[in-house]
């Protein structure tokens, strides 16, 4: 004979669940969550629980009950229960018509038992209690709209089964006041291809309200959760619905009751009877409280913001705020945009410091220039002063000439006007060498602009030619036959020109008279121009040539040394290059290389 170990089976307190449908229907998957989270099983008073399933409405009718009275009569006869929950109303329902054959006088708890479905909720003996369950179409339908401001039609899908068609009869009352906000349309049992097809052609102008379906036009296919998902996925408009158990098959969710807590609610009833509390004395709400359930993803598609989501509602699938999904990437971006931030802030002020030192640069070069340029009209003083003299002296002579044939008897008209003609070409020559006076002397900005190269030189050289006649050398001006156009500011290449050419009076200044020529060229080279100075002088000292266009370097006994310095200077900021090829004892070339205007540099061929 077996016995039962002491504090076993024998000493538990048998619970039977029975369920209204099927093991797997997520509403009951949700019950019996929230009932086993609440039951208090405890080595002093342990808690057996069974669960058996009607399934309907696959099975249904009086021979079918009949079966299941007995068989659950026999299943429990040597285990009879202590309490019965009841999930649903079918189950409640059975468990009533069956209680005398089944389990007499066993109380009976329900759990998610529809008060209103079917019609009227029974009277209920004393010792069969619970939380009934109202669902709350209207409720749902109402905060869709709110969400929804465009919406003007409601499209209510409802199936063919006897159950299906009790939420029919109860939608049709439920929702009847919204008829005039909006047109409310029922599809009751299309076919499945015909009810997606629909589906898909909504718009935003339509709501979709569902209690989901066990059957359409087809043969029983579907569990109302599995319907759903099927319309969600094919509804051009939200979809929602009358269970929470919708909530994430793509329907947005609805102000539904949540089964869980029917089951917690359930499993604390049961803890009551089970510790003595007779039925009769329980006080319980008249009704389980009903929860706006909502799938986050769903509302974030249907564009309902997240603030509009009221703070009580049950979100679920909640996504993250862009903060919450990236609060340490978004930190760490932070930080580093800050020091970047920070950076590219200390680089510009540093771009700007040395913006202001280069202009300022710019500026002392330009000074030193025009100081040197002032330097080089210093020295050209006595040749200018007899350039200008000499067309002043010259129309004195003429003006004395005339004055005589004024005075004479004969009429000299002619001579007159010779003389007159004389004296203007005087004195636009006087004038011609003030101009380029001024030109050199000048201490405007640097003037870029294109200019002929070939031009400019033959103006210096007409400065020139004066004092390398007073210095007695004999100044070669081979200009090149087609102008060489070059970018820059015309006055500073003079100003190099000057300088070299003067250089090279010096360099020949005491030598015998076939020595005292000195060469001015222009001539292209590769894509370049080629100004040279050449000179017959003693030529730069090898041990000098490394220090030549140094600042300060000077051979001179009142040189300043900044003549190559400030050369070199100004042809390397016009992009060129300056050397110096010197044959000791023979003479000094200084080539000065200038790119072609459109050429940002010198081909490297010219400068090998
Ligand atoms: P400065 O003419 O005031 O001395 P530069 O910078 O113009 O200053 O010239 C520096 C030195 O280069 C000169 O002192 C001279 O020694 C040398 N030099 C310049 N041109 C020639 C030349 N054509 N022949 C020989 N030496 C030269």
């Amino acid at each position: 004979m077996l016995v039962a170990p002491a504090g076993t089976a024998a000493d538990a307190r048998n619970v039977l669940v029975l369920y209204s449908n099927g093991r797997l229907v997520p509403a009951n998957v949700d019950v019996e969550r929230g009932f086993k989270s609440s039951i208090v099983d405890s080595a002093d008073r342990p808690v057996e629980i069974f669960s058996e399933f009607l399934d309907y409405p696959e099975f249904v009718g009086e021979d079918y009950e009949n079966t299941v009275t007995t068989y659950l009569r026999n299943k429990f006869a040597k285990r009879p229960p202590d309490v019965v929950v009841a999930v649903a109303r079918q189950s409640l329902d059975f468990l009533l018509r069956h209680r005398a054959q089944l389990f007499p006088g066993v109380p009976i708890v329900h759990a998610a038992a529809f008060r209103a479905y079917p019609n009227p909720f029974p009277t209920l003996p004393a010792d069969v209690v619970g939380v009934p369950v109202e669902y709350d179409p209207a409720g749902t339908v109402e905060q869709a709209l709110r969400w929804h401001p465009k919406a003007r039609h409601l499209l209510v899908v409802t199936g063919t089964t006897p159950r299906d068609r009790e939420w029919e009869t109860l939608l049709r009352e439920g929702l009847a006041h919204f008829e005039g906000r909006v047109t409310i349309e029922f599809l009751t049992g299309l076919p499945t291809d015909k009810l997606l097809a629909r589906l898909r052609g909504l718009d935003e102008e339509w709501i979709v309200f569902t209690a989901g379906f066990y059957q359409v036009g087809d043969a029983l296919k579907y569990t109302p959760r599995e319907s759903v998902e099927m319309m969600a996925k094919s509804a051009n408009a939200p979809v929602y619905g009358t269970f929470s158990s919708f909530v994430g098959t793509g329907a947005v969710g609805g102000r539904v009751p949540s089964f869980a807590a029917t089951g917690q609610q359930a499993g604390s009833i049961v803890n009551s009877l089970l510790d003595g509390v007779s039925p009769a004395s329980l006080n319980l709400p008249k009704v389980m409280l009903n929860e706006l359930n909502v799938d986050m993803r769903q509302t974030r598609r249907w564009g309902i913001a997240d603030k509009d989501i009221p703070a009580e509602a049950v979100v679920q699938f909640r996504q993250p705020t862009f903060w919450e999904a990236y609060r340490t990437v978004a930190i760490i971006g932070g930080t580093v945009i800050l020091l970047q931030a920070g950076l590219i802030a200390a680089l510009l002020l540093e771009h700007h410091r040395r913006r202001k030192a280069e202009m300022a640069l710019v500026q002392r070069g330009g000074e030193l220039a025009h100081a040197s340029r002032l330097a080089i009209a210093g020295e050209l003083t006595a040749s200018i002063a007899h350039e200008i003299n000499q067309p002043l002296a010259a129309i004195l002579t003429n003006a004395d000439a005339a004055e005589m044939i004024l005075h004479s008897e004969v009429d000299r008209r002619e001579d007159l006007q010779m003389i007159l003609t004389d004296i203007r070409r005087d004195d636009l020559r006087a004038s011609d060498v003030i101009r380029r006076l001024r030109t050199l002397l000048s201490n405007k900005a640097i003037e870029r602009q294109s200019f002929d190269l070939t031009e400019i030189v033959s103006d210096a050289c007409a400065i020139l030619q004066a004092e390398a006649r007073r210095r007695e050398v004999t100044l070669v001006v081979r200009n090149a036959a087609t102008p060489g156009c070059v970018f820059g500011d015309p006055v500073q290449i003079q100003q190099v020109l000057i300088n070299l050419a003067l250089n090279a009076m010096d360099a020949v200044a005491g030598l015998p008279g076939d020595r005292r020529t000195i060469v001015v060229s222009v001539e292209p080279e590769a894509g370049a121009l080629a100004l040279t100075v050449r000179d017959r002088g003693p030529g730069v000292a090898p041990e000098h040539l490394p220090k030549l266009f140094d600042s300060f370097f000077s051979t001179k006994r009142r040189g300043m040394g900044l003549g190559l310095s400030i050369a070199r200077t100004i042809i390397e900021a016009h992009g060129g290059r300056i050397r110096v090829d010197s044959d000791p004892g023979h003479g000094t070339v200084f080539h000065v290389l200038l790119p072609v205007h459109g050429e940002s540099t010198i081909p490297t061929t010219t400068l090998a």
